[in-house]
């Protein structure tokens, strides 16, 4: 088996770079450890409208509903409405979503092969284990796209992601206020350097959190259900359980001799809400492109390092800074944060320039008006230098 490019993982990331890769010329395969695409999942299926187009795919049947915007509780139990003027995204199905990207890549002619695990590799070859068997593959570049554990990119020696948080979520009825927002809960009684979510689909909804690492997934899980709103609209029983991780802050370094890692094993995650469809496609197709042009050595792999930097690198840093300066805040100043976005003019200029994909735009707009100030005392002095 020599292929030109060999990508490693069929989740998002890795089913649109070989589809890019495919598409630039180069002969590609796609390998997945498990017997089926998008399974087991660890998501709550939220994308923007922006990532979905970003994925070059348009609504499918794996739109389970669509979301105008959010409910965020403060600690102290203010709701500010985050409003969008239209549909902002979609809840999703992503065993669907991700069977639908690898069927878009096999048919733009890359050739997968499943049950087959990358173990190792040596020599521009890759041994796999597949479908029991131990097997080597020749590959001019791998691409690792394997997610957070990223066995790819352990071999080839590259660093880690900055912080790795811990997500735990389920699925049950529940009665939303409105279908059409997510609501959100901050806090650290429940949810420590993140938060929790209920995202409302079909009578259901996916209640789940995210927390620092090293705290009780259980012990957080319970003070979120019996937070008051919660407990008045989750209908009780539990299905699909969720445990994952979530990678923020990108390693320094993501491409080695004849290796690239793309998606969540290259930390490209929002770390402001823990979403890696948007970002990891934008970089998957960096990927894929940069990766089929060095096989028949056109160009190096450190155009692809210089290239996915240039487009998200500087979103990921304000969004690791606003990251890092919310998880400090106290409960109080959380509240007080609340009471700060439900300012009618900063009401009126969320619903305006509010972007999930791209918060740097609205900070942006929020740094020139007179609450210029108020913002700096949640974020932080050195958050000033950014703007
Ligand atoms: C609780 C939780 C909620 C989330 N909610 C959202 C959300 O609402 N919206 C959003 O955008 N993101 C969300 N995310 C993040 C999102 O799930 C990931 O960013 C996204 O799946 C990353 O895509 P990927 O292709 O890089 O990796 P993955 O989707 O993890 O795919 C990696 C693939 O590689 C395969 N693989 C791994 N190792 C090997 C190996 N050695 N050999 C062969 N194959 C291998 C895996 O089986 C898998 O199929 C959430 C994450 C968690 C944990």
């Amino acid at each position: 088996m020599n292929y030109d490019v060999v990508v490693v993982g069929a989740g998002p990331a890795g089913a649109i770079a070989a589809k890019y890769a495919a598409l630039n010329g180069a002969k590609t395969l796609l390998i997945e450890e498990h017997a089926s695409i998008g399974s087991p999942v660890q998501c709550t299926g939220l994308i923007s409208t922006k990532a979905l187009r970003e994925c070059d795919i348009g609504e499918g049947n794996f739109v389970l509903s669509k979301i105008r915007g959010a409910f965020v509780y403060a600690p102290g139990g203010e709701e500010a409405c985050i409003r969008g003027k239209d549909i902002k995204a979609y809840v999703i199905d992503r065993k669907i979503f991700d069977r639908a990207l690898v069927e878009l890549a096999v048919d733009n002619g890359v050739d997968i092969l499943m049950k087959t695990r990358f173990i190792g590799m040596y020599d521009g070859k890759i041994s796999v284990i597949s479908n029991g068997e131990n097997k080597e593959i020749s590959g001019e570049i791998i691409i690792g796209a394997d997610g957070i554990q990223s066995s790819v990119g352990r071999a080839a020696g590259l660093p880690r992601c900055e912080k790795f948080l811990s997500g735990i979520q389920f699925e049950a009825p529940y009665i939303p206020k409105d279908p059409e927002y997510v609501d959100i809960f901050i806090g650290n009684e429940i949810a420590p350097g993140f938060f929790g979510w209920a995202v409302p689909f079909s009578g259901m909804a996916r209640i789940g959190l995210a927390r620092n690492p090293g705290l009780p997934a259980r012990y957080y899980l319970e003070k979120l259900l019996n937070h008051p709103i919660v407990a008045s609209r989750y209908k009780g029983s539990r299905t699909e359980h969720v445990v994952g991780g979530i990678p923020l802050g990108p390693p320094r370094k993501t491409v080695s001799k004849n290796v690239m890692l793309t998606g969540d094993a290259a930390g490209q995650v929002k770390p402001t809400s823990g979403g890696g469809i948007y970002m990891g496609a934008i970089c998957a197709k960096i990927a894929g492109e940069v990766a089929a042009r060095a096989s028949r050595k056109e160009c190096t792999l450190s155009e692809y390092e210089k290239k996915w930097r240039s487009a998200i690198g500087r979103e990921l840093e304000i969004g690791m800074r606003i990251h890092k300066s919310i998880g400090k805040l106290s409960d109080e100043n959380l509240n007080e944060f609340i009471t700060f976005l439900n300012k009618p003019e900063i009401r009126e200029l969320i619903t305006e320039h509010g972007d999930m994909d791209h918060p740097s735009v609205l900070l942006q707009k929020l740094m020139k008006t007179g609450n210029k100030w108020q913002l700096i005392k949640f974020m932080g002095v050195a958050f000033k230098t950014l703007f």
